[in-house]
């Protein structure tokens, strides 16, 4: 399994190998694609080989450039559970100076949880989505089958406090896999 930390500006971006190329988890904020690009390069990876994108949950560090990668031709996973918060980043960035381009749903991959076994099994990926809430309510996570979860923004279990049983009840669906390794949104 090859997993590649892409991330800049403090956040992280995952790209994995799939069949005939990779999935991105998380994008960073608008206007950053000649950052993205070098870090690519700086990886010996080529911009026209990510594929799909995957969204942890829609907050400018992790979702600001998804319109500018589906004009690239990358396409975009939508779970069902966050099609309802696109509009809240599209708010945020309305009083915001960032270059932003508002997300199109109707030319995403709309997907539900249930559903996403069978669709990462199509791109060669043994594994499934999982809704995650915790951090923000749209917080989806990545589970492979070979031990990898990519958590997003959910807050690591030990700074937790016992009052958040939200983000707890997520970590006990990650934990029903067998995890080896934690891939967070920001740092290591
Ligand atoms: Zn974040």
């Amino acid at each position: 399994m090859n997993i590649i930390n892409v991330g800049y500006l403090s956040t992280n971006y995952y790209a994995i190998d799939i069949r005939g190329g990779k999935l991105l988890v998380d994008c960073g904020w608008p206007g950053t694609l000649p950052q993205f690009s070098a870090e690519l390069k700086r990886k010996g990876i080529s911009i026209q080989e990510i594929q799909y994108l995957l969204v942890t949950h829609f907050h400018p560090d992790h979702a600001g450039m998804t319109q500018e990668l589906k004009k690239l031709g990358v396409k975009h996973i939508l779970l069902d559970v966050q099609v309802d918060f696109i509009l809240q980043m599209t708010e945020f960035f309305k009083t915001k100076s960032h270059p932003y381009l508002p997300i199109t749903t109707n030319d995403s991959i709309r997907l539900k949880v249930e559903e996403s076994r069978n669709f990462l099994a199509r791109l060669g990926l043994s594994g499934e989505i999982i809704h995650t809430p915790g951090h923000s309510d749209d917080s989806v996570s990545l589970i492979l089958d070979d031990g990898f979860a990519f958590t997003g923004d959910l807050p690591p279990i030990f700074v937790l406090p016992e009052s958040d049983t939200v983000s707890r009840a997520s970590w006990d669906k990650i934990r029903k896999h067998p995890i080896k390794t934690i891939f967070p949104g920001h740092g290591k």
